[in-house]
């Protein structure tokens, strides 16, 4: 298992000002300033990644695949990993440096402001990552699937405590724990596995949420019932 306690990331003050929408009010652009310059230095971002084989692919009976030595159950999954070998599992996040971080001497919008700091930097660690993990396995494409993502039959939240099991407890490692309802700590954090793919996969195209301002594929109603 790889632990990265120091990803690299940028902070530009100004796309931040305007994903906060706060340029038209001067007010209140300096006081996300201050927020900014107060909170966003003390963040680092950090990942923990890891590799395991393809063990076991299941049938439509039970959409099972065991992937060292981990049993998962999901018929996408599944149908993603035929002719795989290997999987990259992985963790990245924010950092918890800001979990305590006191904002009783800000204006009460500073708690999404904080979450937008917190994103942007999550953002670039799992583009970090996958760059990283791209280079270490030399697969020519990745494609990512992660518990929770998309509808929730897809590849249920719930497996987000073997997907922990798989990474052998390097998340503790970089401050990111599970709360009972398999929600990750820090807020902003993402986990999953990276795989090698040729179709372009993403959650995008199996989760039928309607409006989703992150949207980055249209639904496909024939991948989502065939699962590949
Ligand atoms: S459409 Fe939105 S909610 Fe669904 S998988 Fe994509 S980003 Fe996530």
């Amino acid at each position: 298992m790889t632990v990265v306690r120091d990803v690299p990331w940028s902070f530009d003050l100004d796309a931040f000002l305007s994903a906060a929408g706060v340029t038209d009010d001067a007010e209140l652009e300096a006081e996300a300033r201050r927020l900014a310059s107060d909170a966003a230095p003390l963040l680092r971002p950090k990942a923990v990644y890891g590799s395991a084989r393809v063990e076991r692919l299941g049938g439509p009976d039970r959409w099972e695949v065991v992937l060292g030595g981990v049993t998962f159950e999901s018929e996408i999954l599944r149908c993603n990993l035929e002719g795989v070998e290997r999987v990259y599992p992985y963790v990245a996040t924010c950092g918890a440096e800001l979990e305590g971080f006191d904002l009783s001497a800000y204006d009460y919008l500073a708690f999404y402001w904080l979450d937008e700091i917190k994103h942007t930097a999550v953002t670039q660690a799992s583009a970090w990552l996958r760059r990283r993990v791209l280079e270490e396995s030399a697969v020519p494409r990745l494609a990512s699937m992660n518990p929770g993502s998309g509808d929730a039959d897809v590849w249920p939240i719930a497996q987000q405590r073997q997907l922990f099991d798989l990474l052998a407890g390097a998340t503790d490692e970089i401050g990111v724990r599970l709360t009972d309802s398999s929600l990750m700590v820090p807020n902003k954090t993402v986990s999953g596995v990276f795989f090698a793919s040729e179709t372009n996969y993403t959650n995008c195209k199996v989760c039928t949420r309607e409006n989703c301002p992150n949207r980055r594929a249209k639904y496909d109603p024939e991948r989502a019932m065939a699962g590949h």
